[in-house]
């Protein structure tokens, strides 16, 4: 059986690598390949020796090189691309690229599939198979950076831009994961990998209370969103069943005690559903939740998921909802979408592949 080496510390690359009768100093190279330049395949590396790229062909594999594409889809706009990846085991998930005017940002998913049944979203139609592990989540991120590489190189561009963002925001709950999300947002954010600021990351939550609480433990600057929704307890629990558990109240008070913490503004996600919580009184109610609160609201049209039955509210009624958090001084944005015509918004990933596999 081959080791896989992607994901490991440089340490356990310079031990796995000697186990085999390499030197220490080519587990630094292959570590530099690997996290600074994305170089996955052991015959690119041109500085190592024939004979040990022999070896390291012999005992060890790289993820990215497991992983298989399944799908590759471009957003019309050029803004977009996601990428349906085949995990080694027969397990699929989405990863999404977003450019923005401030660099490359990458949705990364936490689990296959999800178990917090939200019912306007199509990523838990078929429950959580399982947790991704770290280096899954790495990958996710350093096969854009690959792309991002081979794009520069045709373009002759002399140094390629890497990804500096990351949303933990794709497909899973990833409180429910937090070792290996954590373990990923670490890696990334080494000095001799991507070297990305913790403020430069973002977790999702549907509001995992203990989660929040592990987080705020660990005392790094990562951004905190939590998915609202609602801020009626019948509704929101209708939404989102988790809201029996871990009622919103609570979530808000967990997310606000991690802001106070560490200085950081926690953004609350909130799906705008055509006359299901979109109206004045929602409103109203949204902003005396957050009033004075170190807060944000991103307001999200809701993307459709047919199997789900929900709409998209008006124009109007969108702009009425943005007229009363600003009346109440509420910080609010209207999501911009990105990727609406590949399915790679929110809540949208996953579910249409399986079901064209289901059709096949
Ligand atoms: N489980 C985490 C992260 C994944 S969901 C969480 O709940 O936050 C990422 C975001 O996409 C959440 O805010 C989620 O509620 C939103 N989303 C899901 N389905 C959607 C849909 N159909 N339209 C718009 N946003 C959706």
């Amino acid at each position: 059986m081959k080791i896989d080496i992607f994901g490991l510390t440089i340490e356990a690359l310079t031990e796995a690598l000697a186990s085999k009768g390499l030197k220490k100093f080519r587990a630094k190279q292959v570590f530099q390949w690997l996290y600074q330049k994305s170089v996955f395949d052991f015959a690119a590396m041109h500085n190592l020796s024939k004979a040990d790229i022999a070896l390291l062909e012999e005992h060890f594999t790289v993820l990215p090189r497991q992983i298989t594409i399944l799908r590759e889809q471009n957003s019309s706009d050029g803004m977009t691309s996601k990428l349906l990846l085949g995990l080694p085991d027969g397990n699929s998930v989405e990863t999404v690229l977003m450019h923005h005017d401030y660099g490359y940002s990458v949705c990364v998913s936490s689990q296959v599939g999800c178990d917090m049944h939200c019912a306007f979203c199509a990523s838990g139609l078929k429950g959580a198979v399982r947790n991704l592990t770290a280096p899954e989540i790495i990958a996710q991120v350093y096969l854009f950076n690959e792309r991002l590489r081979q794009r520069a190189v045709e373009a002759q561009q002399s140094k390629p831009e890497m990804v500096s963002r990351v949303v933990v925001m794709g497909s899973g709950e990833p409180m429910l994961n937090f070792d290996a999300v954590l373990g990923a947002l670490d890696f990334l954010h080494r000095e001799d990998t991507c070297f990305m600021s913790y403020r430069n990351m973002t977790i999702s939550t549907c509001g995992i209370i203990p989660g929040i609480k592990r987080l705020e433990e660990q005392g790094k600057p990562i951004n905190l969103a939590v998915s609202l929704h609602a801020v009626r307890s019948d509704l929101r629990t209708s939404l989102m069943p988790v809201n029996k558990g871990f009622p919103f109240v609570d979530v808000i008070a967990a997310a606000e005690a991690y802001s106070q913490a560490g200085g950081r503004q926690v953004t609350y996600e909130y799906i705008l559903l055509k006359d299901k919580n979109d109206s004045v009184q929602d409103a109203e109610l949204l902003s005396n939740y957050l009033r004075y609160k170190h807060a944000s609201v991103n307001l999200i049209p809701a993307n459709p998921v047919p199997e789900q039955g929900f709409e998209r509210p008006s124009k109007a009624a969108i702009e009425r909802f943005v007229k009363v958090l600003a009346k109440n001084r509420i910080n609010a944005t209207v999501r911009k979408e990105m990727g609406k015509d590949i399915d790679a918004a929110c809540g949208q990933l996953r579910a249409k592949f399986a079901k064209e596999q289901e059709q096949k």
